[in-house]
Formats: structure tokens, C-alpha cells, sequence
């Protein structure tokens, strides 16, 4: 069997890049699975430690750089984040395509380490629609939104490599178009290995 492909999915804070993914498992459960990241930020109220995030101390998260158990670690707004290998491994293990929803620092650097990885940027219809977003989401404090906002613009000058552009407009057409994604990079290949496959030879 193919081995599923790591594909990352970044764009600006509040952009519906949890919501997309979510619902892309949810319709699609055994195309694709997301990690889960470490981080030493706190829980916001409804995430749950082991779901949304390992939540860990900074002692713990420097424990495990040392230990070299991230693909890749990034810091951001005074918090650290970082990828497991275990969690790549655990989905790939499943038969399932990979899909880190980490931001762009992370996301080039993951494409550095492996690079058949897709880098997709996922867009908001417009900048207004993006702050609607941030303030209805009512999980940050009014400096925290005026922080993300002040970075939207950073936000886009970071994703220069990224590869597919997705507006997240209608959330269900978004989903569809990331899973097309999925779907059309699955069957790239090289000739000399479809030969393999059906004559044991290049
Ligand atoms: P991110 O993970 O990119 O920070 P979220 O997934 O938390 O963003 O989404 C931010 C807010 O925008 C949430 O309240 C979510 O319900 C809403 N949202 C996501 N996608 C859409 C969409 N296509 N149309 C309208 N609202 C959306
Ligand atoms: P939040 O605090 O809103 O959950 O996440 C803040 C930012 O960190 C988001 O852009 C999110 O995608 C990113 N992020 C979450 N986990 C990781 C990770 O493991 N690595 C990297 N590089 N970024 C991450």
C-alpha cells in the first residue's frame, strides 16, 4: 500500500483552519488525520489536554527538545509549539494522509525535513471577514486580538513557498477543495515506480 503524505495547513489566526479540518475528518475520517501538538500555553475553556493540545510546562517541553522528539518546534506569542514525530507516525501507521495545522515557520520547516510535504494556505474571503471571525470566535482577549490582528499582514509575507491557496468562503466547499488536494497530490508518482508495481522492475 502507498504510504499516506504529510500535508500542513497554515494560514492567519482565525481564518477557520481548525473548523475545515474538523469537518474534513469528520466527512472524510479515513482520508486523513491531524496530530496533535504540544504546547505550553494554558487550555482555553473547552480544550481538553491530549485533544486539542498535550499542554505541558516550558521544563517539560525544553525535556522533550532534548529528547529529540519534534519534527519541528516553533515559538510564538511567548508560547512554544511543537510537532511530535509519534503523532506523524501514529496516523501514517493508520494508512491515512498526515495534516499538521501548524503556521508557516513550522510548516517550511517541516517541508525542509520532508520534503514530498504539501504546504496549503488557507485564506479568508476578505480581511473584514477574517477580524468577524477572530471577535465571534470569543475566545481571546481584546489585546490578544489586537496582537493577531496587528500580525494578518506578517502572516502572509511568511507563506512564500506554500504551494496551494485555499479561501475558506462557504466552509463546506473549502473542505471539499482541500480534500481534492489530498486526493490529486495521492496520485503522483513517478513511472519507474508504477513499473514496480506491476512488472517488479524500473
Ligand atoms: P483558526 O483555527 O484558523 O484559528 P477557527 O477554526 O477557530 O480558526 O475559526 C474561527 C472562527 O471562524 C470560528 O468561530 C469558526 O466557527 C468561524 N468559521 C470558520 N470557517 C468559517 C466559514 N467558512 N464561514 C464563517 N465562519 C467560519
Ligand atoms: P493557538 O494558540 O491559536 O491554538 O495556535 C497558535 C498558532 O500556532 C496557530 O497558527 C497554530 O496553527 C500554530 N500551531 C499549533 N501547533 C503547532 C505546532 O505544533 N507547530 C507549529 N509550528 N505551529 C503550531
Amino acid at each position: 500500500m502507498k504510504q499516506g503524505k504529510v500535508f500542513v495547513i497554515s494560514g492567519p489566526s482565525g481564518v477557520g483552519k481548525g473548523t475545515v479540518c474538523r469537518l474534513l475528518m469528520e466527512k472524510y475520517p479515513f482520508l486523513a488525520g491531524t496530530t496533535v501538538s504540544v504546547t505550553t500555553r494554558s487550555p482555553r475553556p473547552g480544550e481538553v489536554d491530549g485533544v486539542h493540545y498535550y499542554f505541558r510546562s516550558e521544563e517539560a517541553f525544553d525535556e522533550m527538545v532534548k529528547q529529540g522528539l519534534f519534527l519541528e518546534t516553533v515559538d510564538k506569542f511567548t508560547y512554544r509549539y511543537g510537532t511530535l514525530f509519534s503523532e506523524v507516525e501514529r496516523i501514517l501507521a493508520e494508512g491515512k494522509n498526515v495534516i499538521l495545522e501548524i503556521e508557516m515557520k513550522g510548516g517550511k520547516n517541516v517541508k525542509a525535513r520532508i520534503p514530498e510535504a504539501v504546504l496549503i494556505f488557507i485564506l479568508p474571503p476578505s480581511l473584514e471577514a477574517l477580524t468577524e471571525r477572530i471577535v465571534g470566535r470569543g475566545s481571546e482577549t481584546e489585546e490578544e486580538i489586537r496582537r493577531r490582528q496587528s500580525e494578518v499582514e506578517e502572516e502572509f509575507d511568511q507563506a512564500d513557498g506554500y504551494e496551494y491557496f485555499v479561501v475558506n468562503d462557504v466552509l463546506e466547499d473549502a473542505v471539499e477543495k482541500v480534500k481534492s488536494i489530498i486526493l490529486a497530490e495521492g496520485m503522483k508518482d513517478s513511472l519507474a515506480s508504477v513499473k514496480k508495481n506491476y512488472f517488479g522492475r524500473n
